[in-house]
């Protein structure tokens, strides 16, 4: 069995060896050709002179308001009439994306089929319905991140799948599972009830529908509301602009495949750089008169290695061998984040993030061998800390190697800890800036400060431009009301009330006084998933068990008892994990990973609040709580 070095810090629950003899700097973390001293303090100036007094406020949603135009549907503008509805079904899901899909399709897979979807965009999808934008693609491998393509028995096209395909798989789910027959699209959920008197859920929508449901299940995702930097100015300008997420065709000319004719002899400037914008730059460089990056902080760029994949890619044949590459991967991805986890000796996908683990993460037994004993915790904090500088090195090498101008290239390099921000990915995003049509506007970490009717405005220069792509970034901290955009009456009380001193859930999927109520994603107790779609898919299927189960009873009604909610509120608070967590990003450049440097507790960071010993841990937690069959925790009411 191996162990590994926390990547993320301390870890409290290792012995301290008090009174030992320390051993050589040398023995412990090797020979180095770099000042750690020197990096630490360059991390701290780029860390120092980003932070803002105006914290995640720098942001304003666009989901309503003055730039609700921002969030407009370019895909399917005609919302076609229809009457409102007024019907019973036995199950309501909110959200059409991959959560969505994953529970209908669970659920029919449990014998419950009479299922209606509801759902703001023109079909499923989700976040692959709304981001069509040249070059998207996910950078988790295609074989693990596409939901149930053992049952579809689908290859993937590339090793990461691009948009189009994603949308397809969408499509296809929506087909095989039946859930189009009542899938309500363009419509948004205004309301929902729980009514005592007759043991079911009263739905309300901005379609007029009254609709009632035995079950409420919410899948509504995690980062689905576009955001823009709150700027002065950018009412004013006259050019094109639009957000990533809900990119202009007709504008730009061209498909996700390229080909933006209409771009030729434009001057286009692209607000951002995180992992969005890694994929628009090197599509919109091909195509563009004139491209501007506006940079603030530069992502980490590893190598994608994309490339197409046939059906021999991977064996399909053996049943179950999604699940158990996903739990390859995660394995090898945990074993960087969670110290005592054990790393397979096989490393199915072997990509760049499991590439990265294998820097960050030694096994303690080669760190023990080395040493002649156990290391201290602190002595595994300073090797995590090396290790991190020696991958970010090679991250910031990589730049040194692809970008010709030297000054392009030191304004591309990264300075932070490599999980401060999401890592990033890709073949010809750094290769973009050495086309003669593209610029890399570096602002000195601190970002475009106005807009004018001709452009933007950086460090008192303007920038004339014919069209800003906000590549942006989603709203990322905010509470659960307003992610769905309503609130939820439950039994004498509603979730913002009941969640005013903090989340409330029993696995992360339920809560005591909302009975017949689940909800799935990231953001409610859960884990913290590199593969968003394989806790989906866990979720989908414990929920399925549930209702599974309460309908093979004939019970009316379950509920989260309130002293198994409140232990699983305690479980996540006191995981040490957590805090440990929270230490290393209160470190870290701002980002909407912690609160724009301005979390101030575990639940305030973007993956905090969790369960501390990992995804893995999670699942395994669900696992054998489902095998047991006995519904624990939870009160039925049999009719
Ligand atoms: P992000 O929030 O990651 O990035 C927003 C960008 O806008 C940052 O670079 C930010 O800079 C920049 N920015 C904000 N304000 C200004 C300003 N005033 N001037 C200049 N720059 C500014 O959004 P993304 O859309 O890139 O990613 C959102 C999420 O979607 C991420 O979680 C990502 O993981 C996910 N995603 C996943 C993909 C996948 O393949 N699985 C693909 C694409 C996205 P700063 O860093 O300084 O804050």
């Amino acid at each position: 069995m191996l162990t590994s070095t926390p990547a993320l810090g301390v870890d409290p629950q290792t012995p301290s060896h008090e009174g030992e003899e320390p051993v050589s700097n040398e023995k412990l973390i090797g020979e180095l050709d770099f000042d750690p001293t020197a990096l630490k303090e360059k991390y701290d100036f780029e860390r120092d002179r980003r932070i803002r007094s105006d914290g995640k406020t720098q942001y304003v949603g666009t989901s309503a308001g003055r730039f609700e135009a921002y969030s407009r549907d370019p895909w399917n503008d005609a919302e076609a009439p229809r009457e409102p509805l007024t019907d019973h079904t036995s199950v309501i899901i909110a959200g059409g994306g991959f959560g969505g899909l994953l529970l209908g399709a669970r659920l029919r897979d449990a014998g419950v089929t009479d299922i209606r979807v509801i759902e703001t965009g023109g079909d499923f999808g989700g976040t692959w319905y709304w981001n069509r934008y040249p070059g998207a693609m996910c950078d988790i491998e295609a074989h693990i991140y596409l939901p149930l393509l053992e049952e579809l028995n689908y290859a993937p096209k590339h090793r990461y799948a691009y948009a189009a395909e994603m949308l397809e798989i969408s499509q296809r789910i929506g087909k095989e599972y039946g859930l189009y027959d009542k899938a309500c699209f363009h419509t948004a959920i205004t309301g929902a009830q729980w009514s005592e008197e007759d043991n079911r859920w009263h739905i309300q929508t901005d379609r007029n529908d009254t609709l009632t449901a035995d079950y409420f299940l919410l899948a509504c995702g995690r980062q689905s509301l576009p955001k823009l930097p709150n700027l002065p100015g950018i009412d004013q300008f006259e050019g094109h602009i639009f957000h990533s997420s809900r990119w202009d065709y007709d504008y730009t000319g061209g498909t996700s495949a390229g080909g933006m004719s209409g771009l030729a002899n434009k001057r286009v400037g692209v607000v951002g750089t995180g992992a969005t914008a890694l994929q628009i730059v090197p599509e919109v460089a091909k195509d563009a008169g004139e491209l501007l990056v506006f940079q603030r902080t530069p992502s980490t760029v590893g190598v994608r290695g994309q490339q197409e994949t046939g059906p021999d890619w991977v064996d399909m044949s053996k049943p179950g061998w999604q699940r158990e590459r996903r739990v390859n991967f995660q394995s090898h991805v945990q074993f960087g984040t969670t110290a005592g986890f054990v790393r397979p000796e096989v490393d199915l996908v072997g990509d760049g993030w499991t590439g990265a683990f294998e820097i960050l993460a030694e096994p303690e037994t080669a760190v023990s061998e080395r040493l002649g004993r156990s290391p201290t915790q602190d002595e595994l904090n300073e090797l995590s800390e090396i290790n991190d500088y020696r991958l970010m090195n090679q991250i910031r090498g990589r730049v040194d190697d692809i970008v010709e101008d030297p000054t392009t290239a030191d304004a591309l390099k990264p300075w932070y800890r490599w999980w401060c921000k999401r890592p990033g990915w890709h073949d010809d995003y750094l290769g973009a800036f050495n086309r003669p049509n593209v610029t890399l506007v570096d602002t000195n970490g601190q970002g475009v400060e106005r807009f004018t009717k001709n452009g933007v405005v950086v460090d008192g220069v303007e920038y004339p431009l014919d069209c800003l792509i906000m590549a942006t970034g989603f709203e990322s901290a905010i509470s659960y009301t307003e992610l769905t955009g309503f609130d939820i009456v439950g039994r004498e009380t509603t979730l913002s009330q009941h969640w005013a001193n903090g989340v409330r859930t029993l696995h992360g999927m339920s809560t005591d006084k909302f009975p017949n109520m689940f909800f799935i994603g990231g953001n409610t107790q859960t884990a913290s998933a590199v593969n968003a779609v394989h806790l989906l898919d866990e979720q989908s299927q414990y929920v399925a068990h549930i209702v599974g189960q309460v309908e093979a009873q004939n019970a009316q009604a379950v509920e989260a008892q309130p002293k198994d909610v409140e232990q699983w509120v305690r479980i996540i608070a006191e995981s040490p994990k957590n805090h440990a967590m929270f230490r290393f990003f209160a470190q870290c450049t701002p980002g909407y990973y912690n609160a724009e440097g301005k979390a101030e507790t575990p639940a305030d960071l973007f993956i905090g609040g969790r369960c501390g010993d990992g995804a893995l841990a999670y699942y395994s937690v669900l696992q054998t709580w489902m095998k047991n069959k006995q519904l624990n925790g939870y009160s039925l009411e049999l009719g």
